[in-house]
């Protein structure tokens, strides 16, 4: 049985705003779930819901199999760590830290064994007498997630923990909170707009767009099968490539280029004749030269972007552009037409119109 269930989740704001579209989840104790998408897609309202801070508008949502729509935060067993991390500033790191259990009435002998067991977790425990503004902003970011884990909750909640850190340390910080997980087991629902938080923090991925779910799956079934172009675009980093084209004699082209569909579509081919459709191709999956089994492609080399362990190469062919990631030992020259090759395998087909996935 699924710890917690969301059916036919809604969100409609008093002012009418339908922000969350009959949302449907079902989540298994320990697993780690990421809700992502752009701004606004309604990752937040749907884990307030879940939080007992937003009233559900319409659907069940359910806890260990017992309905719990009409539950408080509290009696949720909650614990949530907001982006701002709402610490008390005249309070030490060890206060802050202890506050739910100190105003539960908790023992002191208690408070300070386990105000010591998670600060050893979270790598405090030099740090349990300073005061908040003495303290990074990942370390900030930790003590705001030692209040919540100390709790011992059956849910963790997080919405956007690592937005006001650095770059750098919001590496480090994910793969603490990787860490905690593991630790801990707490079954945990983590928003952000960041797929690579997404992709390498995830047991299951729920990407969101206008308050539509648009998958779920593993971080694996979103890159290799996504359902719809957009998963396609917002998963993977550069994005997928697009063409959009008309197909004409069971061909589109490719600037100059003709990428003849009978590869891919086959007998189906018919039944896109004449109609617009999407031709996508991820940046990684490339080759350069002229490969066999591949489409052929000619193209300029735009600009190119060296970045360590591979090169992006911008490519425009005709009105088309596109994006190639390739090894940085062949960074082709500005100006330079290139040949490539998309093999067939690495090709991925959508209708225009639904823009579900056809192949
Ligand atoms: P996300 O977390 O994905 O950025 P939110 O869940 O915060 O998105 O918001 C989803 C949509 O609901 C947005 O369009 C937002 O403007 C709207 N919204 C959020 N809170 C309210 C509110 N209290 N009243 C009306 N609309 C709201």
């Amino acid at each position: 049985m699924a710890y917690i269930t969301l059916k036919n989740i809604n969100k409609i704001y008093p002012n009418g705003y339908h922000a969350v579209h009959d949302f449907n989840l079902e989540i298994d104790k320990g697993e780690f779930i990421v809700f992502v998408g752009p701004s606004g897609c309604g990752k937040s309202t749907t884990l307030r819901m879940i939080a007992g801070l937003e009233d559900i508008s319409n659907g069940d949502f359910l806890i260990d199999g017992k309905r719990a729509n009409e539950l408080g935060p509290r009696e949720r067993e909650v614990a949530m760590v907001f982006q701002s991390y709402a610490l008390y500033p005249q309070m030490t790191v060890f206060d802050n830290i202890a506050f739910g259990l100190t105003l539960q009435g908790v023992d002191e002998d208690v408070i300070e064994e386990k105000v010591k067991k998670t600060a050893a977790i979270l790598g405090l425990t030099d740090y349990l007498d300073r005061l908040p503004r003495a303290l990074s902003g990942g370390q900030r970011q930790r003590v705001a997630i030692g209040r919540a884990i100390i709790r011992k909750v059956g849910i963790f909640l997080m919405d956007e923990p690592l937005s006001n850190l650095d770059a750098k340390q919001r590496v480090t910080m994910r793969s603490e909170i990787a860490q905690i997980h593991r630790e801990t087991g707490a079954t945990t629902i983590y928003v952000t707009h960041d797929q690579t938080e997404a992709m390498t923090l995830a047991d299951r991925i729920v990407v969101m767009k206008d308050g539509y779910v648009q998958q779920i799956g593993t971080p694996y079934e979103l890159y290799y099968n996504p359902t719809n172009v957009f998963v396609a675009g917002f998963i993977g980093e550069p994005p997928m490539n697009f063409i959009r084209e008309t197909v004409k004699d069971g061909k589109i082209p490719f600037g100059e280029n003709v990428i003849d569909l009978s590869h891919k579509l086959g007998d189906r081919l018919a039944d896109y004749e004449g109609k617009e459709i999407v031709f996508g191709f991820r940046p990684e999956s490339i080759e350069l030269g002229k490969k066999d089994n591949a489409y052929q492609i000619k193209a300029t080399v735009e600009l190119t972007e060296m970045l360590g362990d591979n090169t992006n190469v911008y490519i425009t062919a005709g009105e088309e552009k596109a994006i190639l990631k390739v090894d940085p030992h062949d960074t082709p020259e500005l100006d330079e037409v290139i040949d490539f090759s998309i093999p067939y395998e690495n090709v991925y087909l959508f209708d225009s119109e639904t823009e579900f996935r056809i192949l």
